[in-house]
């Protein structure tokens, strides 16, 4: 019997065995292909070399060395990478274990700045009710998934949720897309006045959304609005790219597709690519020097922080990114991708929309194409979809709808940078196969 506390206590899982490329395999031998890198991790794949020979050469040096003590050079090197490819204005990387710990650094860093320049009475985040920043009580309290939050309410620190941008589900008929964004980001407005013009310390979203929306951008001037607005009551702008961040989208950045800076950012999952546990808060020259010049210390740490073997799996998986193409890859791929969901489900009576940007695709199911609406909650749609592509050796990530209760199931797909366009026709033909079986 298994010892180990599995998500699901009564799930009844494969053991994976090894993985090579763009396959993952269990035990029996059965081949899965990786079409949403887990949950967006493996942007490159399974067993790549560069990786771990990276990984073993620094277990070889020393594994560990506490950061009170020793910075290490993969530390040093991977932070001044992220820095030459991160979004102007932004200085300082603060490494950390994973997506929860490098948003919750970001949210304690950004009170700590108000407190540090004497704005004390900064004390509300803003987010989205479409969002999920992480699963520590920090981080729940900030996403505004109500499924995730409900059990732990009464622990988690009040933040209070705007609507997202979600052009599919939100805009009007009679609006059009510009209109709608700024109707949707000056909701930010409304909502700072309503708490108190110099009360809020920051504004939290993900550029692109991924778990809970399944691959939702902004529509064209939505962000740059939020920026004019985070700018003109001083509440700073924290960009969550845990998920759509380092190259996902066809930019090491999200927010690069935006036009925008922000002064905080956490990217994660794939930093490691799955081969370490690593995460990154990225941010500004201004609020790195608020420290520096105030107490001198962020008051925050964890045992890990700064992992010289983590360190060095992530220079290497970054090197990979932005060095060798596959960041270019992944945009050319995605469009390859989005054209070719496009071609096979875009009349299917099922399919209300096909979204997303690079390897980072959505596809949202809806009982109804003409009024959207959702299949039933109770159908349990995700659930059945996720069953049936995983017999049909489809690895893909289906979630089931949130958001006002008026989202549809949706499946989303991220798979390794690496897949040529055999594995492109691989995913479709099996996903089609998952949807005649589910619905
Ligand atoms: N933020 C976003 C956007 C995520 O998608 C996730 C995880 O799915 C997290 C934060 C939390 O990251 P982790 O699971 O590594 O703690």
């Amino acid at each position: 019997m298994s010892h180990v506390f599995p998500r699901h206590t009564k799930s009844n899982l494969p053991t994976v065995a090894r993985g090579e490329g763009v396959y993952l395999y269990d035990t029996t031998g059965k081949q899965y292909f990786d079409g949403s890198g887990g949950a967006a991790v493996s942007c490159l794949g399974h067993g790549d070399p560069d990786v771990t020979n990276a990984i073993k050469k620094q277990l070889d040096a020393v594994a560990f060395a506490h950061t009170s003590f020793f910075t290490s050079d993969p530390a040093e090197q991977l932070a001044d990478k992220l820095i030459e490819h991160a979004p102007d204005g932004i200085d300082r990387v603060y490494l950390v274990s994973g997506g929860s710990e490098a948003m919750e650094a970001a949210l304690k860093l950004a009170r700590q700045y108000f407190v540090e320049i004497g704005q004390p009475q900064r004390c509300h985040i803003i987010a989205r009710r479409q969002s999920y920043h992480g699963n520590t009580l920090g981080a729940l309290a900030t996403g505004g998934n109500e499924w995730r939050r409900a059990p732990f309410s009464p622990l988690l620190v009040e933040t209070t949720h705007i609507s997202p941008c979600f052009e599919y589900r939100g805009k009007h008929d009679d609006e059009t897309t510009l209109d709608y964004g700024l109707r949707v980001a000056n909701e930010l407005e409304t909502e700072i006045l309503r708490l108190g013009e110099d009360s809020v310390i920051a504004f939290v979203a993900e550029p692109v959304v991924g778990a809970t929306a399944g691959a939702v951008p902004a529509v064209e001037g939505y962000f740059k609005r939020i920026r004019e607005i985070c700018d003109q009551y001083g509440v700073l702008l924290i960009l969550d790219e845990v998920m759509c961040g380092m190259g996902r989208t066809g930019k090491i950045f999200a927010s690069e597709h935006e036009g925008i800076h922000p002064d905080i950012v956490a990217v994660a999952k794939g930093l490691g690519a799955g081969y370490q546990p690593i995460g990154a808060m990225l941010c500004s020259a201004k609020i790195y020097a608020a420290i520096e010049d105030g107490s001198g210390f962020f008051q925050h740490g964890h045992t890990y922080v700064g992992h010289p073997t983590a360190c060095a799996a992530a220079l290497a998986v970054l090197t990979k990114l932005t060095d060798g193409g596959l960041v270019e890859r992944c945009a050319a791929k995605g469009d390859l991708l989005q054209a070719a969901l496009q071609n096979t489900f875009a009349q299917h009576p099922n399919v209300g929309d096909i979204r997303g940007r690079g390897l980072f695709r959505g596809i949202e199911l809806v009982e109804d194409r003409e009024s959207k609406r959702p299949f039933s909650p109770e159908r349990r749609l995700h659930a059945t979809l996720k069953k049936e592509a995983f017999n049909a050796g489809l690895i893909c990530y289906p979630m089931g709808g949130t958001i006002d209760g008026k989202q549809g199931d949706h499946i989303l797909l991220a798979p390794p940078f690496i897949l040529d366009d055999n594995h492109i026709d691989e995913i479709v033909t099996k996903l089609q196969i998952a949807l005649v079986k589910s619905l």
